[in-house]
């Protein structure tokens, strides 16, 4: 048909026409497929010999979705909306039987083109789901009005609200497919279509109105829907518009209801939310992008792991690699140490056995791969060593000397540190080439982030494989420069610091962490730092004290909360107050406290708007990212929105802090930089990169772009 649907007719059952999608990786339906399977039911259509089609899918999966640079087209309003229609259409009007066999994940489009068929079949760890939510979508090629047809309202509603596929026996048990075919699937596919050649008629999803219930029994579904979104994708205006769109299949005739899901699918392609998305989707597979780390980089196989410290990182970065069948030495100095270490390990996993997670038995295989000791025994085989040990530059220092003895000649050197100099680790070893920094984050067992820290020295072998790694366990590898704070940390400074000031001047932390929330964030900054500790933020003050200028600005509030052992969550008491539960509440004595501070330090007070609020505290952050990516420190600003969209809790569809400078328009955010620089002060100079930018009416996307081309990654 063409170079990705091939028309096969099996010798052994010639009247049946397998249309064979052919299209890897994963199958996107894309305008190729789109056409090539046009054509050919055409074709089939005017062959007699021809008693039924069977659509399947080569390789790994079934379509696993629409190809998403399509959308992202459309969305700059460049084409690329992918209008299904005549294609569905054909299928479900077809004059004989259409069965489609799924296996893999049939994801999106693919689902929607599945739903067009008369029949679907499933091998049986098949998966299948409307996940178009995760880019601020809804499934608007029909999917809307067919899939409550078959599953009913309520499981339609909570498939395109979650966006999580479900597995082929509950998509039988809803309606979704018609059988599980146990053993070859298409040997069973084309048996079954065989078999439904015997019917006169054949089943048209459209036609079905059975279970679409009644506008009186749906509304209670729909309001569930609407709360289950705001919890799950708060801010989102997706979900609310698929269960609109849901909701007009429920009461609509077919052809309005289409139209209606057109109208709505168009307002959320067109949406800023969208848009924000679908920038995240492409920055995450970007990072990987690396100038003069080319994919064909050798690495080393990471077969075997050794981590020294058994604290809150290093158990939970053991956790990530053992869950990814990497087999982990755990090393401490105490004893004691060690027991906490793996009584929190144990404690976690059995919270996932609580939620379903993980099966007892699976769990005791997790633990068995974790070896804990005292001792570096064993440390001579491993392939990588990562420390894990407090933050102090002596300590660090002498350890990767002690690993410089014990590790093989090509063992990779990783050190966790948020904030200290690789370089200076380094120092200690007579190999700083086979030494990284491997920046995860907390809990390391569920957080996707790890920034990926080069050093002057890391040799390019071991970025790739960490790379590699952090593809292995399920995480997201950000290639890092080595600067203080490395990216992430570097933009929380001022951001936490400018925070502060605000309450200084008449915010609450309650008022400002609300602000952020509502913004988006996952949590305040205030409730942040509680969580962290207030006596890592005075830690890492100390580190930095030599940077502080006199004159300048500084943050009055953490020494004071520290010297009162306020430390946060953990001692109850930071800058909210924590009931046993951890739960917080505003505390008036803090509050009192900040007021006294200003008022001894002369600052005024006065009432802070929501909308200052959050421009102190998120320009600051873009302002200091302009700098990193200046500096080179980040390789573009997509790399800094994957940071803080995975490791840092920023909302999605804002797109990352750089995307969201974008959508205000740099322009903008420069004039409020230089305003707050003028009743501000020095530490809201504007960074060059952003006034460059904004004077030439550019953006940090179109800096990106350059990037590219100057690197020349393909
Ligand atoms: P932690 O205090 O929970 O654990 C440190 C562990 O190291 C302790 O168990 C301690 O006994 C052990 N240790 C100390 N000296 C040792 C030695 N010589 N040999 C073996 N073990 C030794 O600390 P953490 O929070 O897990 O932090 C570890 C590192 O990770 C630090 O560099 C920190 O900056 C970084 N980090 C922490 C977080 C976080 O949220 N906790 C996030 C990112 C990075």
């Amino acid at each position: 048909m063409n170079n990705v649907i091939r028309l096969e007719r099996p010798t052994d059952a010639a009247e049946i026409a397998v249309l064979v999608i052919d299209n890897p990786p994963v199958n996107a339906i894309g305008n190729d497929v789109y056409e090539g399977l046009l054509t050919a039911m055409d074709q089939v259509k005017s062959d007699a010999s021809v008693k039924a089609v069977l659509i399947a899918a080569a390789g790994r999966t079934f379509i696993a979705g629409a190809d998403i640079k399509l959308p992202e087209q459309a969305g700059r309003g460049e084409g690329g909306r992918l209008y299904l229609h005549p294609l569905l259409e054909k299928i479900e009007t077809f004059p004989k039987p259409v069965v489609v066999a799924l296996h893999g994940t049939a994801l999106g489009g693919g689902m929607e083109l599945a739903m067009s068929a008369h029949y679907r079949v499933a091998a049986p760890d098949a998966q299948m789901g409307q996940p178009e939510v995760n880019l601020g979508i809804i499934p608007g090629a029909e999917g809307t009005q067919r899939l409550p047809r078959l599953v009913g309202v309520a499981a339609a509603v909570d498939l395109c609200v979650s966006g999580k596929p479900i597995k082929a026996p509950e998509a039988l048990r809803l309606g979704l497919i018609d059988r599980i075919i146990e053993g070859d699937l298409r040997t069973g596919a084309i048996a079954f279509a065989r078999e439904m050649t015997a019917h006169t008629s054949h089943p048209r999803t459209r036609d079905r109105r059975d279970k679409l219930g009644s506008p009186e029994g749906n509304a209670p579904i729909y309001a569930a829907g609407r709360e289950q979104a705001a919890k799950i994708r708060r801010n989102m205006k997706a979900p609310l518009a698929a269960i609109e769109a849901i909701e007009a299949a429920a009461t609509l005739p077919w052809e309005e209801g289409l139209a209606k899901e057109k109208e709505i699918a168009d307002r959320c392609l067109a949406s800023d939310e969208s848009r924000a998305l679908i920038h995240a989707f492409f920055s995450e597979r970007g990072v990987s992008k690396i100038p003069d780390v080319p994919k064909d980089t050798k690495t080393l196989e990471i077969r075997k792991v050794a981590i020294v410290g058994a604290g809150t990182m290093g158990g939970g970065i053991a956790m990530a690699l053992v869950n990814a069948g990497i087999p982990v030495i755990l090393r401490d100095t105490e004893q004691a140490a060690l027991d906490r270490g793996m009584a929190a390990i144990r404690n976690n996993y059995d919270a996932s056995v609580k939620r379903g997670r993980f099966t007892p038995e699976v769990v005791e295989q997790r633990m068995a791969q974790i070896r804990p000791q005292l001792t570096y025994e064993g440390f001579q085989d491993a392939d990588l060593i990562l420390e894990a040990v407090f933050e102090n530059m002596t300590l660090k220092k002498q350890i990767f000397a002690e690993l410089d003895k014990v590790a093989k000649p090509e063992c990779v050197l990783a050190s966790n540190t948020s904030t200290l100099d690789v370089d200076e680790i380094a120092s200690a070893t007579s190999r700083p080439e086979r030494v990284i920094g491997l920046h995860s984050f907390s809990p390391a067992n569920i957080m996707r982030l790890v920034e990926i820290v080069r050093g002057s020295k890391t040799s390019r072998e071991v970025v790739a494989t960490a790379q590699a790694l952090a593809k292995k366990i399920g995480k997201v590898g950000v290639v890092v420069g080595n600067c203080c704070g490395f990216v992430g940390n570097r933009m929380m400074i001022p951001y936490m610091r400018e925070a502060q000031f605000l309450v200084e001047e008449g915010a609450t932390p309650a008022v400002v962490d609300k602000t952020l929330y509502d913004f988006g964030m996952a949590m305040g900054i205030f409730a942040v730092d509680d969580m962290g500790g207030i006596d890592v933020i005075w830690r890492v003050r100390q580190e930095r004290k030599h940077l502080e200028k006199p004159g300048v600005r500084k943050p009055l509030m953490t020494d004071k909360l520290y010297a009162m052992g306020r430390l946060g969550q953990k001692t109850g008491a930071g800058w909210y107050r924590y009931d046993e539960n951890r739960k917080s509440s505003p505390d008036a004595e803090v509050e009192a406290l900040i007021r006294q501070t200003a008022q001894e330090a002369g600052i005024p007070q006065r009432n802070i708007t929501a909308d200052e609020i959050l421009e102190r505290c998120l320009y600051v952050m873009i302002n200091e990212g302009a700098r990193i990516l200046q500096e080179g420190y980040a390789l573009r600003a997509a790399d800094i929105d994957t940071i803080y969209l995975t490791g840092y809790g920023f909302p999605g569809y804002r797109g990352g802090p750089m995307w969201y400078a974008d959508t205000v328009g740099l322009k903008k955010v420069l004039d409020r930089i230089v305003a707050f620089q003028r009743s501000h002060g020095e530490l809201w100079e504007p960074a060059p990169l952003l006034r460059e930018l904004a004077e030439s009416g550019r953006t940090f996307a179109s800096w990106d772009a350059d990037q590219e081309k100057r690197f020349a990654i393909p």
